[in-house]
């Protein structure tokens, strides 16, 4: 297939357009860079499956030829990505949906949209199942994400409904690995990287809230599952495996040593207090679920924040 992936330079679309070149595919990356980088994806440069186009998704988008799907995964991702372009973020969300979707109508092309658990906000049902409608306030710091993203698959199901396009909503929960950008403010980089400075580790809160991480060749393994299978409900894509913020603390702690400590800093606004993904969806629809245990997942990412700090 030839397949277009939005937000191809970030960090989990260069990994996905990889798994999907070795699929035998011809891909198409596309990206503004506000969030990503080429170096994301420098390796890919030259093969002849393979082109990147610099463009915002935002504006009309002009693709000659063929097109069989579009993965759609452009948009600021971590809370210090969307607080920092906070109209983009809503633009991108709806403008540049918009836009993708008006592409695949024109190509007849199928599409996924690359959602997010933050679509529960900060949840009164857990752990989370895909009939479960959230509890989000739209006018907190984080409404221009998770607004953002609700109008996004309002969006793609009006597609579905009124042209009949080909659609999917997976909703991404905590993904991490390597390409994850040192400086993103998201709890997995910051605990590493802080570590490999020796510098105390900064819980905000008291650390009771929970996430639940997962690594990103899971992810894009359900991603690519999703695509294949022809089912056009939400799917909830993360790791069971929960733990608290200070948990997770401890285990960097242990990982990297140094004998670094902990700082308490304060609690974001509307930070959601628990999360973790019911994926018997997943598992019944498309036999995916994470192979990758956290401990497992941790050491290629150490490797990477390593090798980018020359530590
Ligand atoms: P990322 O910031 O590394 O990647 C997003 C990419 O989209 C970047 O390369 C950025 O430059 C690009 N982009 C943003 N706005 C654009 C625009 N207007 N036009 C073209 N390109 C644009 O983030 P990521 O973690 O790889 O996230 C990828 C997708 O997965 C996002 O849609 C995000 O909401 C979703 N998601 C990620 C996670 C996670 O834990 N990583 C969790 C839930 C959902
Ligand atoms: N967090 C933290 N210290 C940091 C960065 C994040 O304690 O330096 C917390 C954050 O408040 C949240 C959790 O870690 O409760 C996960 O944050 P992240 O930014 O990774 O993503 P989120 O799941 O909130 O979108």
């Amino acid at each position: 297939m030839r397949i277009l992936v939005t937000g191809g330079a970030g960090f989990i679309g260069s990994h996905l357009c990889e798994s999907l070149l070795d699929d035998g595919h011809t891909v198409v990356a596309l990206d503004n860079l506000i969030t990503g980088s080429t170096d994301n994806i420098a390796h890919l440069a030259g093969r002849d499956d393979f082109s990147f186009i610099r463009h915002d998704v935002t504006e009309y988008i002009y693709l000659q030829g063929e097109l069989d799907f579009i993965f759609h995964l452009a948009s600021p991702a971590s809370p210090a990505d969307y607080l920092a372009f906070p109209i983009q973020t809503l633009k991108v969300g709806a403008l540049g949906t918009h836009k993708v979707l008006g592409l695949a109508l024109e190509k007849k092309a199928g599409i996924l949209l690359a959602s997010t658990s933050e679509v529960y906000g900060d949840p009164l049902v857990h752990p989370q199942p895909e009939s479960y409608w959230g509890n989000v306030n739209p006018v907190g710091p984080r409404g221009v994400y998770d607004e953002a993203k609700r109008f996004a698959e309002a969006m793609v199901f009006a597609y579905h409904r009124t042209h009949g396009v080909d659609t999917r909503v997976a909703r991404i929960f905590n993904t991490y690995g390597p390409r994850m950008r040192a400086d993103d403010g998201r709890v997995v980089p910051a605990f590493i990287c802080q570590a490999l400075r020796g510098e105390d580790l900064t819980i905000f809160g008291d650390g009771t809230q929970t996430r639940s991480f997962c690594y990103v060749s899971d992810t894009v393994r359900g991603l690519i599952s999703l695509m294949n299978s022809g089912f056009h409900e939400p799917v909830n894509i993360g790791n069971p495996e929960e733990m608290t913020i200070v948990s997770f603390a401890r285990l960097i702690q242990r990982e990297i040593g140094g004998g670094v400590g902990i700082r308490f800093e304060p609690l974001p606004l509307d930070d959601p207090k628990v999360r973790r993904p019911d994926i018997s969806r997943a598992r019944e629809i498309l036999g995916w679920e994470p192979t990758v245990s956290l401990e497992q997942g941790l050491v290629p990412t150490i490797d990477f924040f390593r090798r980018v700090a020359g530590r």
